[in-house]
């Protein structure tokens, strides 16, 4: 039985010396003091490293890391609908193999930076003309396949997507996408649990699910996730087709409960902000990519105690850290204050707090006993350098949070096995070939 005994581990507000973790198959199975080790246990010591629980990312779109590099360059009049078009070329032109190339070098730059489990808002569902594969989960299988080889965790929420938007015919570069009804997404979502997936779904946003849609889907029991409030467009759209904004139509379908979850919620109303708070739902943030699409900053000072996860969604960047430091950052841009997500003064408090969302927020999200050093939780486990120069000097919880990279991250586990070790991947050197050959005209 592994056990672990690194200099200092979390413990829920704070890091502590003179702990050890013991694994048993893919749980920890408890986390006690050092001197509770039998002689005849060969524990490893984790010298000069912090142990904490792994990061969750709950909301991917994994192929879009296949734009990196591709889109910080102005075509026309830019924005995140213009964006949004290079996107779409990018998803047509992909075929399986490149959507499993692709998604497995997504999810090890994942794993490298310290994130145990992905939520993955799987939408790419047919062939380029729109009709199924011969198994019509072909896609979702290769996205499977690709966690799988990098040792990576996955739900993946199957995303409902009918339409172009309100009275907009079809558009042919969406045929990927299309489901012909919420029946159809209900059995894709059984077929791929009884396939041994975790699965959630996703109906991808009002623009895309018509309000019938939505209440056909509410039946759904399982972690439902959907884009909410992410451009203003969108909310107009939603006040002219049903004369409410995007949450208080996800509300009236139904589908508003502790397993809800509304993606970037950027650009909220009152009204939603409380709505959300009565029926128990969570916001999944994504900074980075907010920031990149130009979609604005998300208003955390505003929404209390709401629960929140974070998410690398386009994958501008894959840097948890950065991630959550900008959950505050934002805030402090918004509002010109310091401190302002967890404002009293034990020194370790909001680095703790910015952790836990990225750990047991997203984990909480996805319905999954992951995120927490605690007996019978999942070992998905990350081992950072205390010893970086970044770190002399500094307080080490706040100092990591706040100055710290993926860089930092030496060691990783997933369910007690190890996926990560001094930094290195042991399936790297093929994930980088494959994905350079089928990147290499993009
Ligand atoms: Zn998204």
């Amino acid at each position: 039985m592994p056990v672990l005994v690194p200099d200092l581990i979390w413990s829920q507000n704070s890091l502590l010396p003179g702990f050890a973790l013991w694994i048993e198959g893919e749980r920890i199975l408890r986390v006690a003091p050092v001197s509770e080790l039998r002689p005849d246990e060969r524990p490893i010591y984790l010298r000069g490293k912090v142990l904490l629980p792994g990061l969750v990312n709950a909301h991917s779109h994994a192929f879009q890391r296949g734009l990196r590099g591709h889109v910080q360059w102005s075509v026309g009049q830019d924005s995140f609908w213009a964006w949004r078009d290079r996107m779409y070329s990018l998803a047509n032109r992909l075929d399986p193999e490149g959507v499993e190339a692709i998604s497995a070098l997504c999810f090890l730059e994942m794993v490298r930076a310290g994130f145990t489990t992905v939520g993955e808002f799987h939408y790419l569902q047919h062939q380029p003309d729109g009709r199924p594969y011969a198994d019509p989960d072909e896609l979702a299988l290769r996205v499977a396949a690709a966690a799988d080889k990098v040792g990576i965790r996955l739900v993946l929420l199957r995303v409902a997507y009918g339409r172009a938007g309100h009275g907009l015919p079809p558009n042919p570069l969406q045929r990927r996408f299309y489901d012909r009804g919420p029946d159809e997404v209900l059995a894709a979502a059984q077929r791929l649990r009884a396939r041994g997936l975790s699965v959630g779904i996703a109906p991808h946003s009002v623009r895309a699910c018509t309000l019938d849609w939505l209440r056909e889907l509410a039946i759904f029991e399982g972690p439902v996730h959907a884009h909410v409030d992410e451009q203003p467009a969108e909310i107009q759209a939603s006040l002219k087709e049903h004369g409410i904004p995007p949450l208080e139509v996800y509300g009236q379908a139904g589908l508003l409960s502790p397993d809800f979850t509304a993606v970037h919620f950027t650009h909220p109303s009152e009204g939603e902000s409380r709505l959300l708070r009565e029926r128990g739902a969570r916001v999944c943030v994504c900074p980075t990519t907010e920031l990149d699409l130009g979609d604005g900053l998300f208003p955390a000072e505003s929404l209390g105690d709401v629960p929140l996860c974070i998410g690398t969604d386009s994958h501008a960047m894959i840097d948890p850290f950065t991630e959550l430091r900008s959950l505050e950052w934002n805030t402090r841009a918004r509002t010109g204050r310091r401190n302002v997500l967890v404002p009293h003064d034990q020194p370790d408090a909001l680095a703790a707090a910015l952790w836990k969302i990225g750990s047991e927020g997203g984990a909480d999200a996805l319905h999954l006993p992951t995120g927490r050093l605690e007996a019978g939780m999942y070992a998905d486990l990350v081992a950072l350098d205390l010893e970086r120069l970044e770190l002399v000097g500094a307080r080490p919880l706040p100092g990591m949070v706040f100055g710290g990279n993926p860089s930092f991250v030496r060691d990783v586990w997933v369910g007690g096995r190890q996926v990560v070790e001094e930094g290195r991947h042991p399936a790297e050197a093929s994930i980088r070939a494959t994905s350079l050959r089928l990147m290499s005209n993009f």
